[in-house]
């Protein structure tokens, strides 16, 4: 049987307050009790086997259970999962140790719900020094850890917009240059101002300036979407912290976004506001190293912006500025040459080497940029490929040479195999053999018409993704080859992966091979190694007679290069391929 607890302090008493009269005893024991039930901290009192032989009125409050239900009980139904058994190994060996342990722990209530509580666990000996009780007194922390949540959240939150403040900004800013970071990853530390909003202020009120304010930065928050954080610095002047950045021109496209998303007319009580936003970016490491410097030269550039008018952004360093801006440029200029027919196709045909005739061309896609002249795809695809253009790209060359074709045929040619050139962005997209299947049948031509350049490189980072796109590319009946072959890390047992129907020899190779007995062989293995595994293999880059010679000497039976044909306008291929007479 369990003593109950009352009992035992009477024994207690009997055998260590001997010299207490009975009244005064009495008396303390009543102010025990009063204290015991009338304290705001919950007390559960076990015996030496931890087994609950009291618990007062705050116990009940804070855990839900009533005395009935835990007494004669281990406190382990109070127990939640957030500990595992070595914490409490670990408490219960320094009660044993120390007689006592303090601490934070989470437990869970009658209803299930886990909170955090100060718990402190006393062991009461006897004379003989042996554990009699325990006393374990504990409190409530989840309203404490609420209260200091709110109050974290009002020292870093800005409460007209809901944003960090100023005070987050910093942390953030510190506690990014406080990571080891690789040499090109890049902090851009921007200041926004929206514009004059002291005339706003001064013609319609603090009211609506305050509305305005809220409304640009939800814009200015779904333009970010998750690429930096937004905090609002004060009055109209926000700022925005993007880590990682790999690139400057990773940031101009965010500038421009912020830009842009304020430069619509904001409509609020039937009022046409339009807001003249300036930007001012410093950049961690190339401007400054400390926080200090990043906020200052930040504010410079800012200053700068405005000083330029407004509607714009500055770079601390203005080099970066220009390039940045360049860049922007070149990227709308891009934009609308995808969509107004800016860009042109060039078909260079390839040869069988031993008789020189024509058997197939490569597709190249042109662009003649208004002021600029032309600009090579090596200098435009990556661009298109950072800034989201490349599938419309993409698309507008099958499109446009489907349509090139068709012409062809319908000028009575008969039609040779073209390859065009896909950049890995839109093999990852989803349905993509479809969607190329359908400019195919648009144009009523057939997908044996078309195969498909892939460089390695880029392609074994996503390999499986890929790999399945290619394959859905000849289910679909198109070929697919792999170009630039011997540039990337390609093993002999990769190539084995990819459903292959060529492989192009990378230009690089035919040029140094005469000169370099490593590149001939390099050249010579590749011829070996695409025999075998039964997929063709053509050379590109041949600009002379010597290299189309030495080619075919190493087994290779095909090629193309300006020693046979450069690129062609459609018109001047069309003419090639017109049968004569
Ligand atoms: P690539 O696929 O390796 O294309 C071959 C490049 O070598 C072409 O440059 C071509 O004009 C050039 N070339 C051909 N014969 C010779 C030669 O005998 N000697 C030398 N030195 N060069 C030769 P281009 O047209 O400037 O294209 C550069 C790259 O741009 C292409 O390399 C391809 O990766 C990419 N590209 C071109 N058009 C497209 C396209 O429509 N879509 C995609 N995604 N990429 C394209
Ligand atoms: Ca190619
Ligand atoms: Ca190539």
């Amino acid at each position: 049987m369990i003593k109950s607890f009352d009992e035992r302090q009477q024994n207690i008493h009997k055998y260590h307050y001997s010299l207490s009269t009975h009244e005064e005893l009495e008396i303390q024991q009543r102010l025990a009790k009063r204290v015991f039930d009338n304290t705001i901290e919950g007390i559960f009192v076990t015996d030496a086997d931890s087994r609950i032989l009291q618990v007062n009125r705050a116990f009940t409050e804070i855990t839900g259970y009533l005395s009935e239900e835990v007494l004669g009980l281990t406190p382990k139904i109070l127990q939640s999962k957030h500990h595992n058994p070595s914490f409490y190994e670990s408490l219960w060996l320094t009660v044993t140790r120390t007689g006592s342990w303090q601490g934070e722990i989470w437990n869970r209530r009658k209803n299930g719900s886990a909170y955090l509580q100060w718990l402190s666990i006393n062991a009461l000996k006897n004379s003989r020094g042996d554990v009699e009780y325990y006393v374990a007194i504990f409190h409530d922390l989840s309203e404490l850890r609420a209260r200091e949540a709110e109050i974290e959240y009002l020292v870093n939150h800005d409460p007209l917009t809901g944003l960090g403040n100023r005070s987050k900004f910093i942390d953030r800013i510190k506690q990014k240059l406080s990571v080891e970071r690789c040499e090109d990853q890049k902090l851009a530390v921007i200041k926004l101002d929206l514009g004059e909003i002291q005339l706003i202020n001064d013609s319609l009120g603090y009211a609506f300036s305050d509305r305005m304010i809220q409304q640009a930065a939800k814009r200015l928050q779904q333009a970010l979407v998750d690429q930096g954080l937004l905090v609002r610095l004060g009055a109209d002047e926000f700022g925005i912290l993007i880590a990682d950045l790999e690139q400057v021109f990773d940031v101009s496209q965010i500038l421009n976004d912020c830009k842009s998303c304020l430069q619509v007319p904001f409509e609020l009580d039937s009022e046409h506001i339009y807001m003249n936003p300036s930007l001012g970016v410093a950049l961690y490491p190339d401007d400054a190293d400390n926080l200090d410097r990043l906020l200052r030269y930040s504010d410079h550039a800012l200053k700068q912006a405005k000083a330029d008018g407004r509607n714009t952004f500055c770079f601390y360093n203005q080099k970066m500025g220009d390039q940045a801006k360049d860049r922007l440029l070149l990227e709308q200029s891009l934009k609308e040459a995808i969509l107004d027919n800016g860009l042109t196709l060039n078909f260079q045909p390839k040869v069988i080497l031993k008789t020189g005739k024509v058997y197939s061309s490569e597709v190249l896609v042109r662009w003649h940029h208004p002021t600029l002249g032309p600009i090579s795809p090596a200098e435009f695809i990556p661009i298109a490929e950072r800034c989201g253009l490349i599938n419309e790209l993409g698309s507008w060359v099958m499109k446009e040479t489907c349509y090139q074709l068709m012409m062809m045929r319908r000028a009575g040619i008969r039609l040779l195999p073209v390859a065009i050139n896909l950049s890995v962005h839109e093999l990852e997209r989803p349905g993509f053999a479809q969607h190329l299947m359908s400019y195919v049948n648009h144009y009523a031509l057939e997908p044996d018409l078309f195969e498909f350049e892939v460089t390695e490189t880029g392609l074994i980072s996503r390999e499986e993704a890929v790999i399945k796109s290619l394959q859905k590319l000849r289910q679909a009946g198109f070929k697919v080859a792999l170009d630039d072959f011997g540039t990337g890390y390609s093993s002999l047992s990769y190539v084995r992966k990819l459903p292959l129907s060529t492989l192009k020899i990378d230009k690089s190779f035919v040029k140094d091979m005469m000169e370099d007995k490593v590149s001939a062989s390099i050249v010579e293995t590749v011829i070996t190694l695409a025999n075998r595994i039964d997929v063709e293999v053509v050379a590109e880059g041949i600009e002379s007679f010597e290299q189309q010679i030495l080619l075919m000497q190493l087994g290779c039976k095909k090629g193309q290069g300006y020693y046979f044909y450069k690129p062609l306008k459609p018109d001047a291929f069309s003419d090639l391929l017109m049968p004569t007479g």
